[in-house]
């Protein structure tokens, strides 16, 4: 995701301030795979803006990003926004000088996800992944109504599930009406009549 790249050789004097503005294809590919929950909405109201810094070989990067997502409440189907304006706060260190740092002493085996650290390879960094994964954090585990709309939330859930019930009944009282129908067997004498009622022969 070249559309959130830092350029390190920048970074080695002074902190740099980025402002990124992706396109709208770069944010597409990057919330992709979560859009059948929220959707990202309004490219061009997308931000992430940093402040990246470098001490030694380690980057530190800060500052917020800000992201629209359209869902579903899941309760009364409605669609509604969700708004993120949120912290940025993470740090890179260079992978090279980790593992030099590190080689040869086995009994370090911590992976990337032991230790919650974010490592880079290069003369640049990326931070596409972990600005997606500040956002996605934001997100509600469960997308309902805003709390002060419940009341409407509810009624609209009432007025859907009553609608589902009321074709739930439609659908049997179908069904029994067919199994009239099932009862009925046609006699001898090719008219038709209920089962059982004809004269047994035993
Ligand atoms: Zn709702």
């Amino acid at each position: 995701m070249a559309a959130f790249q830092i350029e390190l050789k920048h970074l080695e004097r002074n902190p740099v301030e980025k402002d990124f503005r992706p396109s709208a294809e770069a944010l597409k590919a990057l919330f992709d795979d979560i859009s059948d929950d929220f959707r990202l909405t309004n490219f061009d109201g997308f931000q992430a803006k940093v402040r990246a810094q470098m001490s030694d070989s380690t980057v530190h990067i800060n500052g917020e990003a800000k992201a629209q997502f359209e869902y579903k409440c899941g309760r009364c189907l409605d669609a509604q926004r969700f708004d993120i304006d949120t912290e940025i706060d993470f740090v890179l260190m260079s992978e090279a000088v980790w593992s030099s740092s590190y080689a040869g002493h086995e009994e370090i085996e911590l992976s990337e996800a032991d230790l919650d650290v974010n490592f880079y390879t290069g003369d640049s960094v990326d931070i596409g992944e972990l600005i997606r994964e500040a956002i996605l954090l934001q997100l509600p585990a469960f997308p309902r109504c805003p709390s002060d709309i419940s009341d409407k939330c509810d009624a609209r859930y009432n007025e859907r599930i009553g609608t589902e019930a009321l074709e739930v009944l439609e659908q049997n009282s179908l069904d029994l009406r067919m199994s009239a129908f099932r009862q009925l067997e046609i006699a001898e004498d090719g008219k038709l009549r209920k089962k059982g009622n004809g004269k047994k022969s035993d």
